[in-house]
């Protein structure tokens, strides 16, 4: 038997097989409504139909696209249907798809500006058009004292701020010296669970992470946050940071951030934004009053792997003083030593994040902005709003359905007015008949629907399906 001296992929089989890929994407895009929503495997389907070892020899592309239709397909979740109303929206475009395969092409690590400047400089200036585009402050901007970054995801963004955070009120003693375990942080009872998360990993301990208790309509109570700093603060205490929600995940529970921020500003601490799902609806002027107050915080997240139609992954993160950022993650290893970083000319972008090594995420997002403009993004934005508040115009008119929160964006809660199990029963009917998917959850103990409209290709007639779908099954019960 003779072995090939060469088993790469050469350039015109590549193009073949990219031509197939392509194919396969716009068909999968014309055909998704044909699939149901959410997959119905059973644990360890899919697994099952693989073989227990990798094979001796490759293989052709065919067979693997083959599998990919009879065997990954039925495992999958159509989170690009249109007909996709659970979590919250995850959507892609074409545009990002595009952005996508180039960077996936090019492969550069951007870890620092002289490993592949343009993956550092095309991200610096997508950031500052963000910025514009939402209104955000000035501050954020890279050419003052702060600046905007690509993260993985909000969970890592929020995990940044509160290393920065950590840095900045132990005087930089905990990267050196470990923690001692007295600072505290306070975020919402309805805040993300990627806050805890990010308390475990950065050493603060859950026992000292605070859920402030909210009001009727889920959003943290100032005057429970001030006095519980007070307290903490009486105890010999350090109080460092708040995490304040722009957009709850149960609810899009809005905080009041203005008054957040009078709390954090009378105690000098830490204000993050976590708006990592709503935050795309400030492109649209009228609804950027949700990032009133926005003036003060030290640091914003939001996600365009969200609601800005950017595939996973792609979130952005800002703060104002990019040196309290810099000052708790970099490092600088001999290898890594350059001119223009010496000189202090560049930005390096793994100072801004956890990993060393990233990838070149910003040219997704600069397609998609270019692609369909602040114009478009706005129309888009704006339609799966109004779409979502025409649904809670008809939970509101309902005989069977009750609103339970009057959210003025693009998620409606809402629930059977005979309780509980009527609720859980419509869910699970509509999800399992694969023609729309929602999720739910738990509101002041009781079973609430959520209906999230943000996928790309939603219209008015799928949002009017799901409202059949539910009503009809709320007519068997
Ligand atoms: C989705 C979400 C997160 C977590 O986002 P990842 O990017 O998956 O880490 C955090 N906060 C809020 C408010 C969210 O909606």
């Amino acid at each position: 038997m003779t072995k090939k001296d060469n088993y790469h992929m050469d350039p015109e089989t590549f193009r073949t097989q990219a031509y197939a890929a392509i194919d396969w994407i716009v068909d999968y895009m014309k055909n998704i409504e044909d699939y149901p929503v959410l997959s119905s495997v059973k644990p360890g389907d899919i697994r099952k139909q693989l073989p227990d070892a990798a094979p001796e020899k490759g293989e052709e592309f065919e067979a693997m696209l083959k599998d990919v239709n009879d065997i990954v397909m039925p495992g999958i979740t159509h989170w690009q249907s249109p007909n996709f109303f659970a979590y919250f929206p995850g959507n892609s475009s074409g545009p990002a798809i595009l952005g996508e395969i180039l960077s996936a092409s090019l492969s550069v690590q951007g870890m620092l500006w002289a490993t592949s400047p343009a993956c550092t400089e095309v991200e610096t200036q997508v950031m500052d058009w963000l910025v514009g585009m939402l209104g955000l402050p000035k501050k954020f901007r890279s050419d003052t004292d702060g600046g905007g970054v690509i993260q993985h995801s909000a969970s890592d963004a929020t995990l940044c701020a509160l290393l920065a955070a950590r840095e900045k009120f132990s005087d930089g003693k905990v990267n050196k010296a470990g923690g001692r375990g007295n600072l505290v942080a306070y975020t919402s009872a309805q805040a993300h669970s990627s806050i805890e998360k990010g308390c475990m990993i950065a050493g603060i301990g859950t026992d000292n992470l605070r859920l402030i208790e909210v009001d009727d309509l889920f959003r943290m109570r100032p005057e429970v946050l001030d006095a519980q700093i007070q307290k903490d603060i009486e105890a010999g205490l350090t109080p460092f940071f708040v995490c304040t929600c722009v957009g709850t995940t149960s609810t899009l529970a809005l905080d009041q951030v203005a008054e957040m921020a009078k709390v954090t500003r009378k105690h000098g601490l830490w204000l993050h934004v976590d708006a990592a799902m709503a935050g795309p609806a400030a492109i649209c002027p009228e609804y950027r009053f949700i990032n009133e107050g926005v003036e003060d915080a030290d640091s914003y997240t939001f996600n365009p792997h969200k609601w800005l139609f950017t595939n996973f992954d792609c979130n952005a993160f800002f703060v104002a003083d990019r040196a309290a950022l810099i000052n708790a993650l970099s490092i600088l290893p001999e290898y890594l030593k350059n001119e223009a970083t010496n000189a202090g000319a560049v930005f390096d972008y793994r100072d801004w994040h956890i990993p060393l090594g990233r990838r070149f995420r910003a040219l997704k997002l600069w397609f998609v902005i270019r692609h369909y403009g602040i114009e478009g993004l706005q129309h888009h934005i704006r339609k799966h709003v109004s779409m979502a508040q025409q649904f809670k115009r008809w939970v509101q008119d309902s005989e069977v359905f009750e609103l339970v929160v009057d959210n003025p964006l693009n998620l409606i809660c809402f629930r059977h007015s005979n309780g509980d199990e009527a609720s859980e029963k419509i869910l699970q009917a509509v999800n399992d008949s694969g023609e729309a998917y929602l999720t739910h959850t738990k509101l002041d103990g009781r079973y609430t629907l959520r209906l999230a409209v943000g996928q790309t290709h939603t219209e008015m007639e799928h949002v009017e399906k799901v409202w059949r779908l539910l009503n009809d099954e709320a007519n068997r019960i």
